[in-house]
């Protein structure tokens, strides 16, 4: 038997001419025929067909050149049929120059194939997923060039673009292997950020329309991928040398790691070969992913998987480097519920607020940066979805349930109806909490001041939608988490400026830089610690490097000209800290004042008490303050060795312990005996029985994210306090690790309307 060589052809050609063919107006059903007879006539080959994977796992023979046309939408190949369903199962081409002797081979007569020897096929991709399988025969047998397969993978990406359009098929007809599954799916999380949203999945990973897949100018592509690669690989180093990364240890060999991919020679000279075969470049990424994901999914080693992530951030960055940053955000449906592996909270501030319903990510945890920025805006989001991309398509439907931790993918009617109901009772309830805008006052007459926890601007607006009495907190180190650069000085005066104005007659609590621990901004002074939430963070950066919080107390200072200026420094460990940060801002103050500067009409210092030794020692230091707030979220980070970021421990132990209520009383009654005015300000001020207990134990004040407030002040209308208060007294000293049992079992006799604790209905 004689084995032919082939001529080698021009792919270019074949792409060029594909391209031109794109540009026609035509359905999709002649765009596959004429598709067809393109590769046959471009590539040199008796036989071109498509074959597309059914809801069934069927592979159905779609277009053909060569083949009898009467076989086209009759022949149904099943999962593991032939040399079709081979290719299928293993989502790798395979090519034999003699494939009737092929042991997988399956004649199906009505398509009038056995005169044909040489087959190709390769599996046409989609997300990883595949869709269906191109096919090339010729009659003679003959070896089969690399650059031919590679051709016809090329053009397999294409024609998996035309049939996500969904003409060639019905959408509910294709396998729920193929381009849009259609099982429902159900994924559990962690919820980071209250609240429901129901929407369509918005993928946050770049995807290259299938309009921009082939190139015009080779010559041009490859010199962008180059480009785009240098770009990349140059972020990576900078994220590893700058210091920037935050975490020590284990993240920073998954860094390594990662930066090895990016030099990876195989994934690069793959990316290349792709351009020169006349992709894009940004075509020729996407190929290689979906190539990489395929494979590596198959994989049983997690390690593999491991690996195919970072090789998917790494193709996503380099995308993005591409397209340019700006083209992350564009046509977002009015229902958007962004899907991603994760997100940074810059990116997250570009998208429009109107759009974005909910975000549910793979990874993310309760107080990322990503959290914050989300319910500052009053986003739902759910992090920890582990699997939930696979699953995903972009324009799926999907609910996302903040209250639960839950991410419904494709839901059921019943589920779908259960959530209208529930979002329409969450808004009546939020309307009637509307309503409520008056004074806090407890059943038995106590005025409880309710305040706002904020840290963006367009969280202003939630003072007056929640008659808030006040800002109790504003975090300032949002405004420097998204800059590249520091924040001029007249940039920081004019966001605090802003929120004074928008707090109109309202006071508001500034607190002071607490960058540093989880909090990294680009350009502050940052090294890598061994633990971070013990090092060198808040006031004792602002301490030791002075420069930048004296910039900031100027620009405070600036901004509250003629106004009252209230100012709170965080992480204050001992009454020397506090009286050095008070010095600190008084030799501000009294610059600004010899120059002449407009000054603030009140100034008033406070301490912001986050570890247990300043709550032993806060006696000591009234005298130097006006005012303490309560960090409750570190406060009991410290108390209990417990790392609010690692969610194996933060939930380990429960606030309403006695040794922890202690704490809190004995904070409450040192400041209460010197006269001085103390708030609560971490997350436990937000929950409705930690709230019911704090008020119990005395405190007036209590200071939290916006969404929060209508409940908690319903709660508080409905409470005893004196009753509560007598109830928690005589159990201080209880051996129970927590209060919380008795308190729920108690609730009507203390006074407490429980039912508004837990209300909430699962799906
Ligand atoms: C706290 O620690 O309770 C607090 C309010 O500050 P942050 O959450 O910003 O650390
Ligand atoms: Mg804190």
């Amino acid at each position: 038997m004689t084995t032919n060589t082939p001529i080698p052809r021009d792919p270019r050609r074949l792409l060029s001419r594909m391209r031109q063919l794109m540009a026609v107006q035509e359905n999709a059903q002649e765009r596959l025929d004429h598709l067809t007879d393109l590769i046959a006539e471009e590539a040199g080959w008796d036989v071109s067909s498509i074959y597309l994977e059914r809801r069934s796992g069927a592979l159905e023979l779609c277009a053909t050149h060569g083949l009898k046309e009467s076989s086209v939408h009759k022949v149904r190949l099943k999962p593991d049929e032939g040399l079709v369903g081979l290719v299928a199962r293993q989502a790798r081409p395979l090519a034999v120059s003699d494939a009737q002797a092929h042991p997988a081979f399956a004649l199906k007569p009505e398509t009038g194939e056995e005169t044909f020897k040489t087959f190709v096929g390769v599996p046409i991709l989609r997300g990883g997923r595949l869709v269906g399988v191109l096919t090339a025969q010729s009659s003679d047998d003959r070896d089969i060039l690399e650059e031919e397969i590679e051709t016809l993978q090329t053009v397999a990406m294409v024609l998996a673009e035309i049939v996500a359009s969904g003409d060639v098929i019905e959408p509910e007809e294709l396998s729920d292997l193929g381009v849009r599954q259609s099982k429902p799916e159900r994924f559990q999380g962690g919820a980071y950020s209250g609240g429901v949203a129901m929407g369509v999945a918005v993928l946050f990973e770049p995807h290259v329309g299938s309009e921009h897949l082939i190139a015009e100018d080779v010559d041009a592509e490859e010199k962008r991928l180059e480009t785009a690669i240098e770009a990349m690989r140059a972020s990576v180093d900078d994220m590893l040398e700058s210091g920037r990364v935050p975490f020590g240890g284990p993240t920073r060999d998954v860094l390594q790691a990662y930066r090895m991919f990016a030099n990876d020679q195989g994934w690069l000279e793959r990316l290349r070969e792709a351009v020169k075969l006349g992709l894009t470049a940004d075509a020729a990424v996407e190929r290689v992913r979906n190539e990489n994901r395929a494979r590596l999914m198959k994989a049983p080693d997690p390690i593999f998987r491991e690996r195919l992530h970072d090789l998917e951030d790494l193709a996503n960055r380099l995308l993005r480097h591409l397209e340019g940053e700006t083209a992350l955000v564009t046509d977002l449906p009015d229902n958007a519920i962004l899907i991603a592996r994760n997100i940074g909270p810059a990116e997250l501030l570009d998208f429009d607020r109107d759009k974005i319903r909910g975000i549910a990510l793979e990874e993310g945890s309760a107080s990322s940066h990503a959290t914050i920025v989300a319910k500052a805006m009053g986003i739902p989001l759910v992090g920890r979805l582990e699997g939930a991309l696979d699953s995903l398509e972009e324009g799926d439907s999907v609910i996302l349930d903040g209250e639960f931790g839950l991410l419904h993918i494709r839901p059921a009617d019943d589920v779908v109806e259960t959530y209208e109901e529930r979002i329409l009772a969450l808004s009546k309830r939020q309307q009637a909490y509307a309503e409520l805008k008056g004074p806090t006052v407890s059943r038995d007459g106590h005025r409880i001041s309710l305040q706002l926890n904020a840290g963006l601007l367009i969280e202003m607006t939630q003072l007056d939608e929640t008659g808030a009495d006040a800002v109790g907190l504003f975090r300032t180190e949002f405004q420097f988490m998204v800059a590249d650069n520091l924040p001029r000085l007249d940039e920081q005066a004019q966001v605090y400026k802003s929120v004074l104005d928008a707090a109109g007659d309202k006071p508001v609590i500034f607190r002071t830089l607490d960058l540093g621990g989880d909090k990294v901004a680009p350009f502050a002074p940052s090294t890598i610690e061994p633990n971070p939430a013990l090092g060198w963070r808040a006031i004792r950066m602002g301490l030791d490097r002075p420069g930048l919080l004296r910039y900031q107390l100027r620009a405070l200072i600036q901004a509250s000209a003629g106004q009252t200026l209230s100012v709170m420094f965080p992480m204050i460990s001992t009454p020397w800290e506090m009286r050095a940060a008070r010095e600190m801002f008084e030799r501000e103050l009294e610059t600004a004042e010899r120059r002449g500067k407009a000054m603030p009409s009140k100034v008033r210092i406070g301490l912001m008490l986050e570890t247990p030794g300043m709550a032993w020692a806060v006696e000591h230091v009234l005298d130097a303050v006006d005012f303490v707030a309560v960090g409750a979220n570190d406060l009991m980070q410290y108390f209990y060795a417990a790392d609010r970021q690692n969610s194996r421990v933060s939930d380990r132990y429960d606030v309403l312990s006695p040794p922890a209520l202690s704490l809190f009383k004995q904070i409450r009654d040192a400041c209460a005996k010197h006269d001085v005015p103390v708030s609560v300000c971490g997350e436990i001020a937000a929950k409705p029985l930690e709230a019911a207990v704090l008020v119990g134990l005395g405190y007036e004040r209590l200071s939290m994210s916006g969404n929060n407030i209508g409940p908690i002040k319903k709660l508080i209308s409905g409470l005893e306090v004196n009753t509560l208060g007598t109830w928690l007294a005589a159990r201080l000293d209880s051996p129970a690790d927590s209060l919380r049992p008795l308190l729920l079992e108690a609730g009507r006799d203390a006074g407490l309307p429980i039912e508004a604790v837990d209300n909430r209905q699962r799906v």
